[in-house]
């Protein structure tokens, strides 16, 4: 996943990239509400990590000024123990979730498993699934029945990416801003070349799912089961 990370607490927010990071997430780090509002307007991260107290501009802000601009992120509210007014006024503003510190990491990875879940996306035990494949996104396998591949980093991206979307068309230009991010100089031969090795892959895997081009538009998965 790419995450959003807006949090002021030097150490706190070092602590959680890194964890993220070791869960194989891509987290970008903000220490200011400002910052984060202006990241969150990008709309291509698939959570948002937002603390309440914030210098520049607090959370509560921040959320308000994200929704208001139509951009639909799920957001989790981290906030103190006396915050519970700023828990009701966060979840009105159009949070999904809050977790009050200190919290484990395990609730967090639970939380954010549960936020980035999006409609006709099926997780059961970190395990993302379309027609005969299954992603497992702890250990990079995609699967089918009894066969096993492992994908490389960027592959696996592309592929949680393509499952995630099921049957619905997964924009090229999203794959290239999700996987290599706005600042990476990647021409659209580099999707190609990724989709080639992962064609190769559901080949070997004797899948029934195909990936196929959408004309000027991007890719949607097929199965032809
Ligand atoms: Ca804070």
């Amino acid at each position: 996943m790419r995450i959003l990370l807006v949090e002021d607490e030097r150490r706190l927010s070092e602590a959680l990239a890194q964890l993220l990071r070791a869960q194989h997430h891509q987290v970008t780090a903000v220490p200011d509400g400002e910052a984060g509002c202006e990241k969150a307007m990008d709309g291509v991260f698939d959570v948002i990590i937002l603390d309440i107290m914030l210098p520049k501009m607090d959370g509560l802000t921040v959320l308000a000024r994200v929704r208001q601009a139509g951009i639909a992120t799920p957001v989790l509210l981290l906030t103190a123990k006396d915050e519970v007014a700023d828990k009701v006024k966060g979840l009105d503003a159009g949070a999904d979730d809050y977790l009050t510190k200190p919290f484990s990491t395990e609730e967090l990875l639970a939380r954010l498993r549960a936020l980035a879940r999006r409609p006709g996306e099926v997780i059961s035990d970190d395990i993302l699934r379309f027609g005969d494949l299954a992603l497992h996104l702890s250990s990079y396998v995609l699967s089918c029945g009894a066969a096993q591949v492992s994908l490389g980093h960027k592959e696996f991206e592309i592929a949680r990416i393509l499952l995630a979307h099921g049957r619905a068309v997964t924009p090229k230009e999203e794959l290239i801003v999700k996987v290599w991010g706005y600042d990476a100089d990647v021409g659209y031969n580099n999707v190609e070349v990724y989709l080639t090795f992962l064609r190769k892959k559901l080949a070997y895997l004797r899948s029934t799912v195909q990936i196929r081009p959408v004309r000027g538009v991007g890719y949607v998965l097929e199965d032809a089961a």
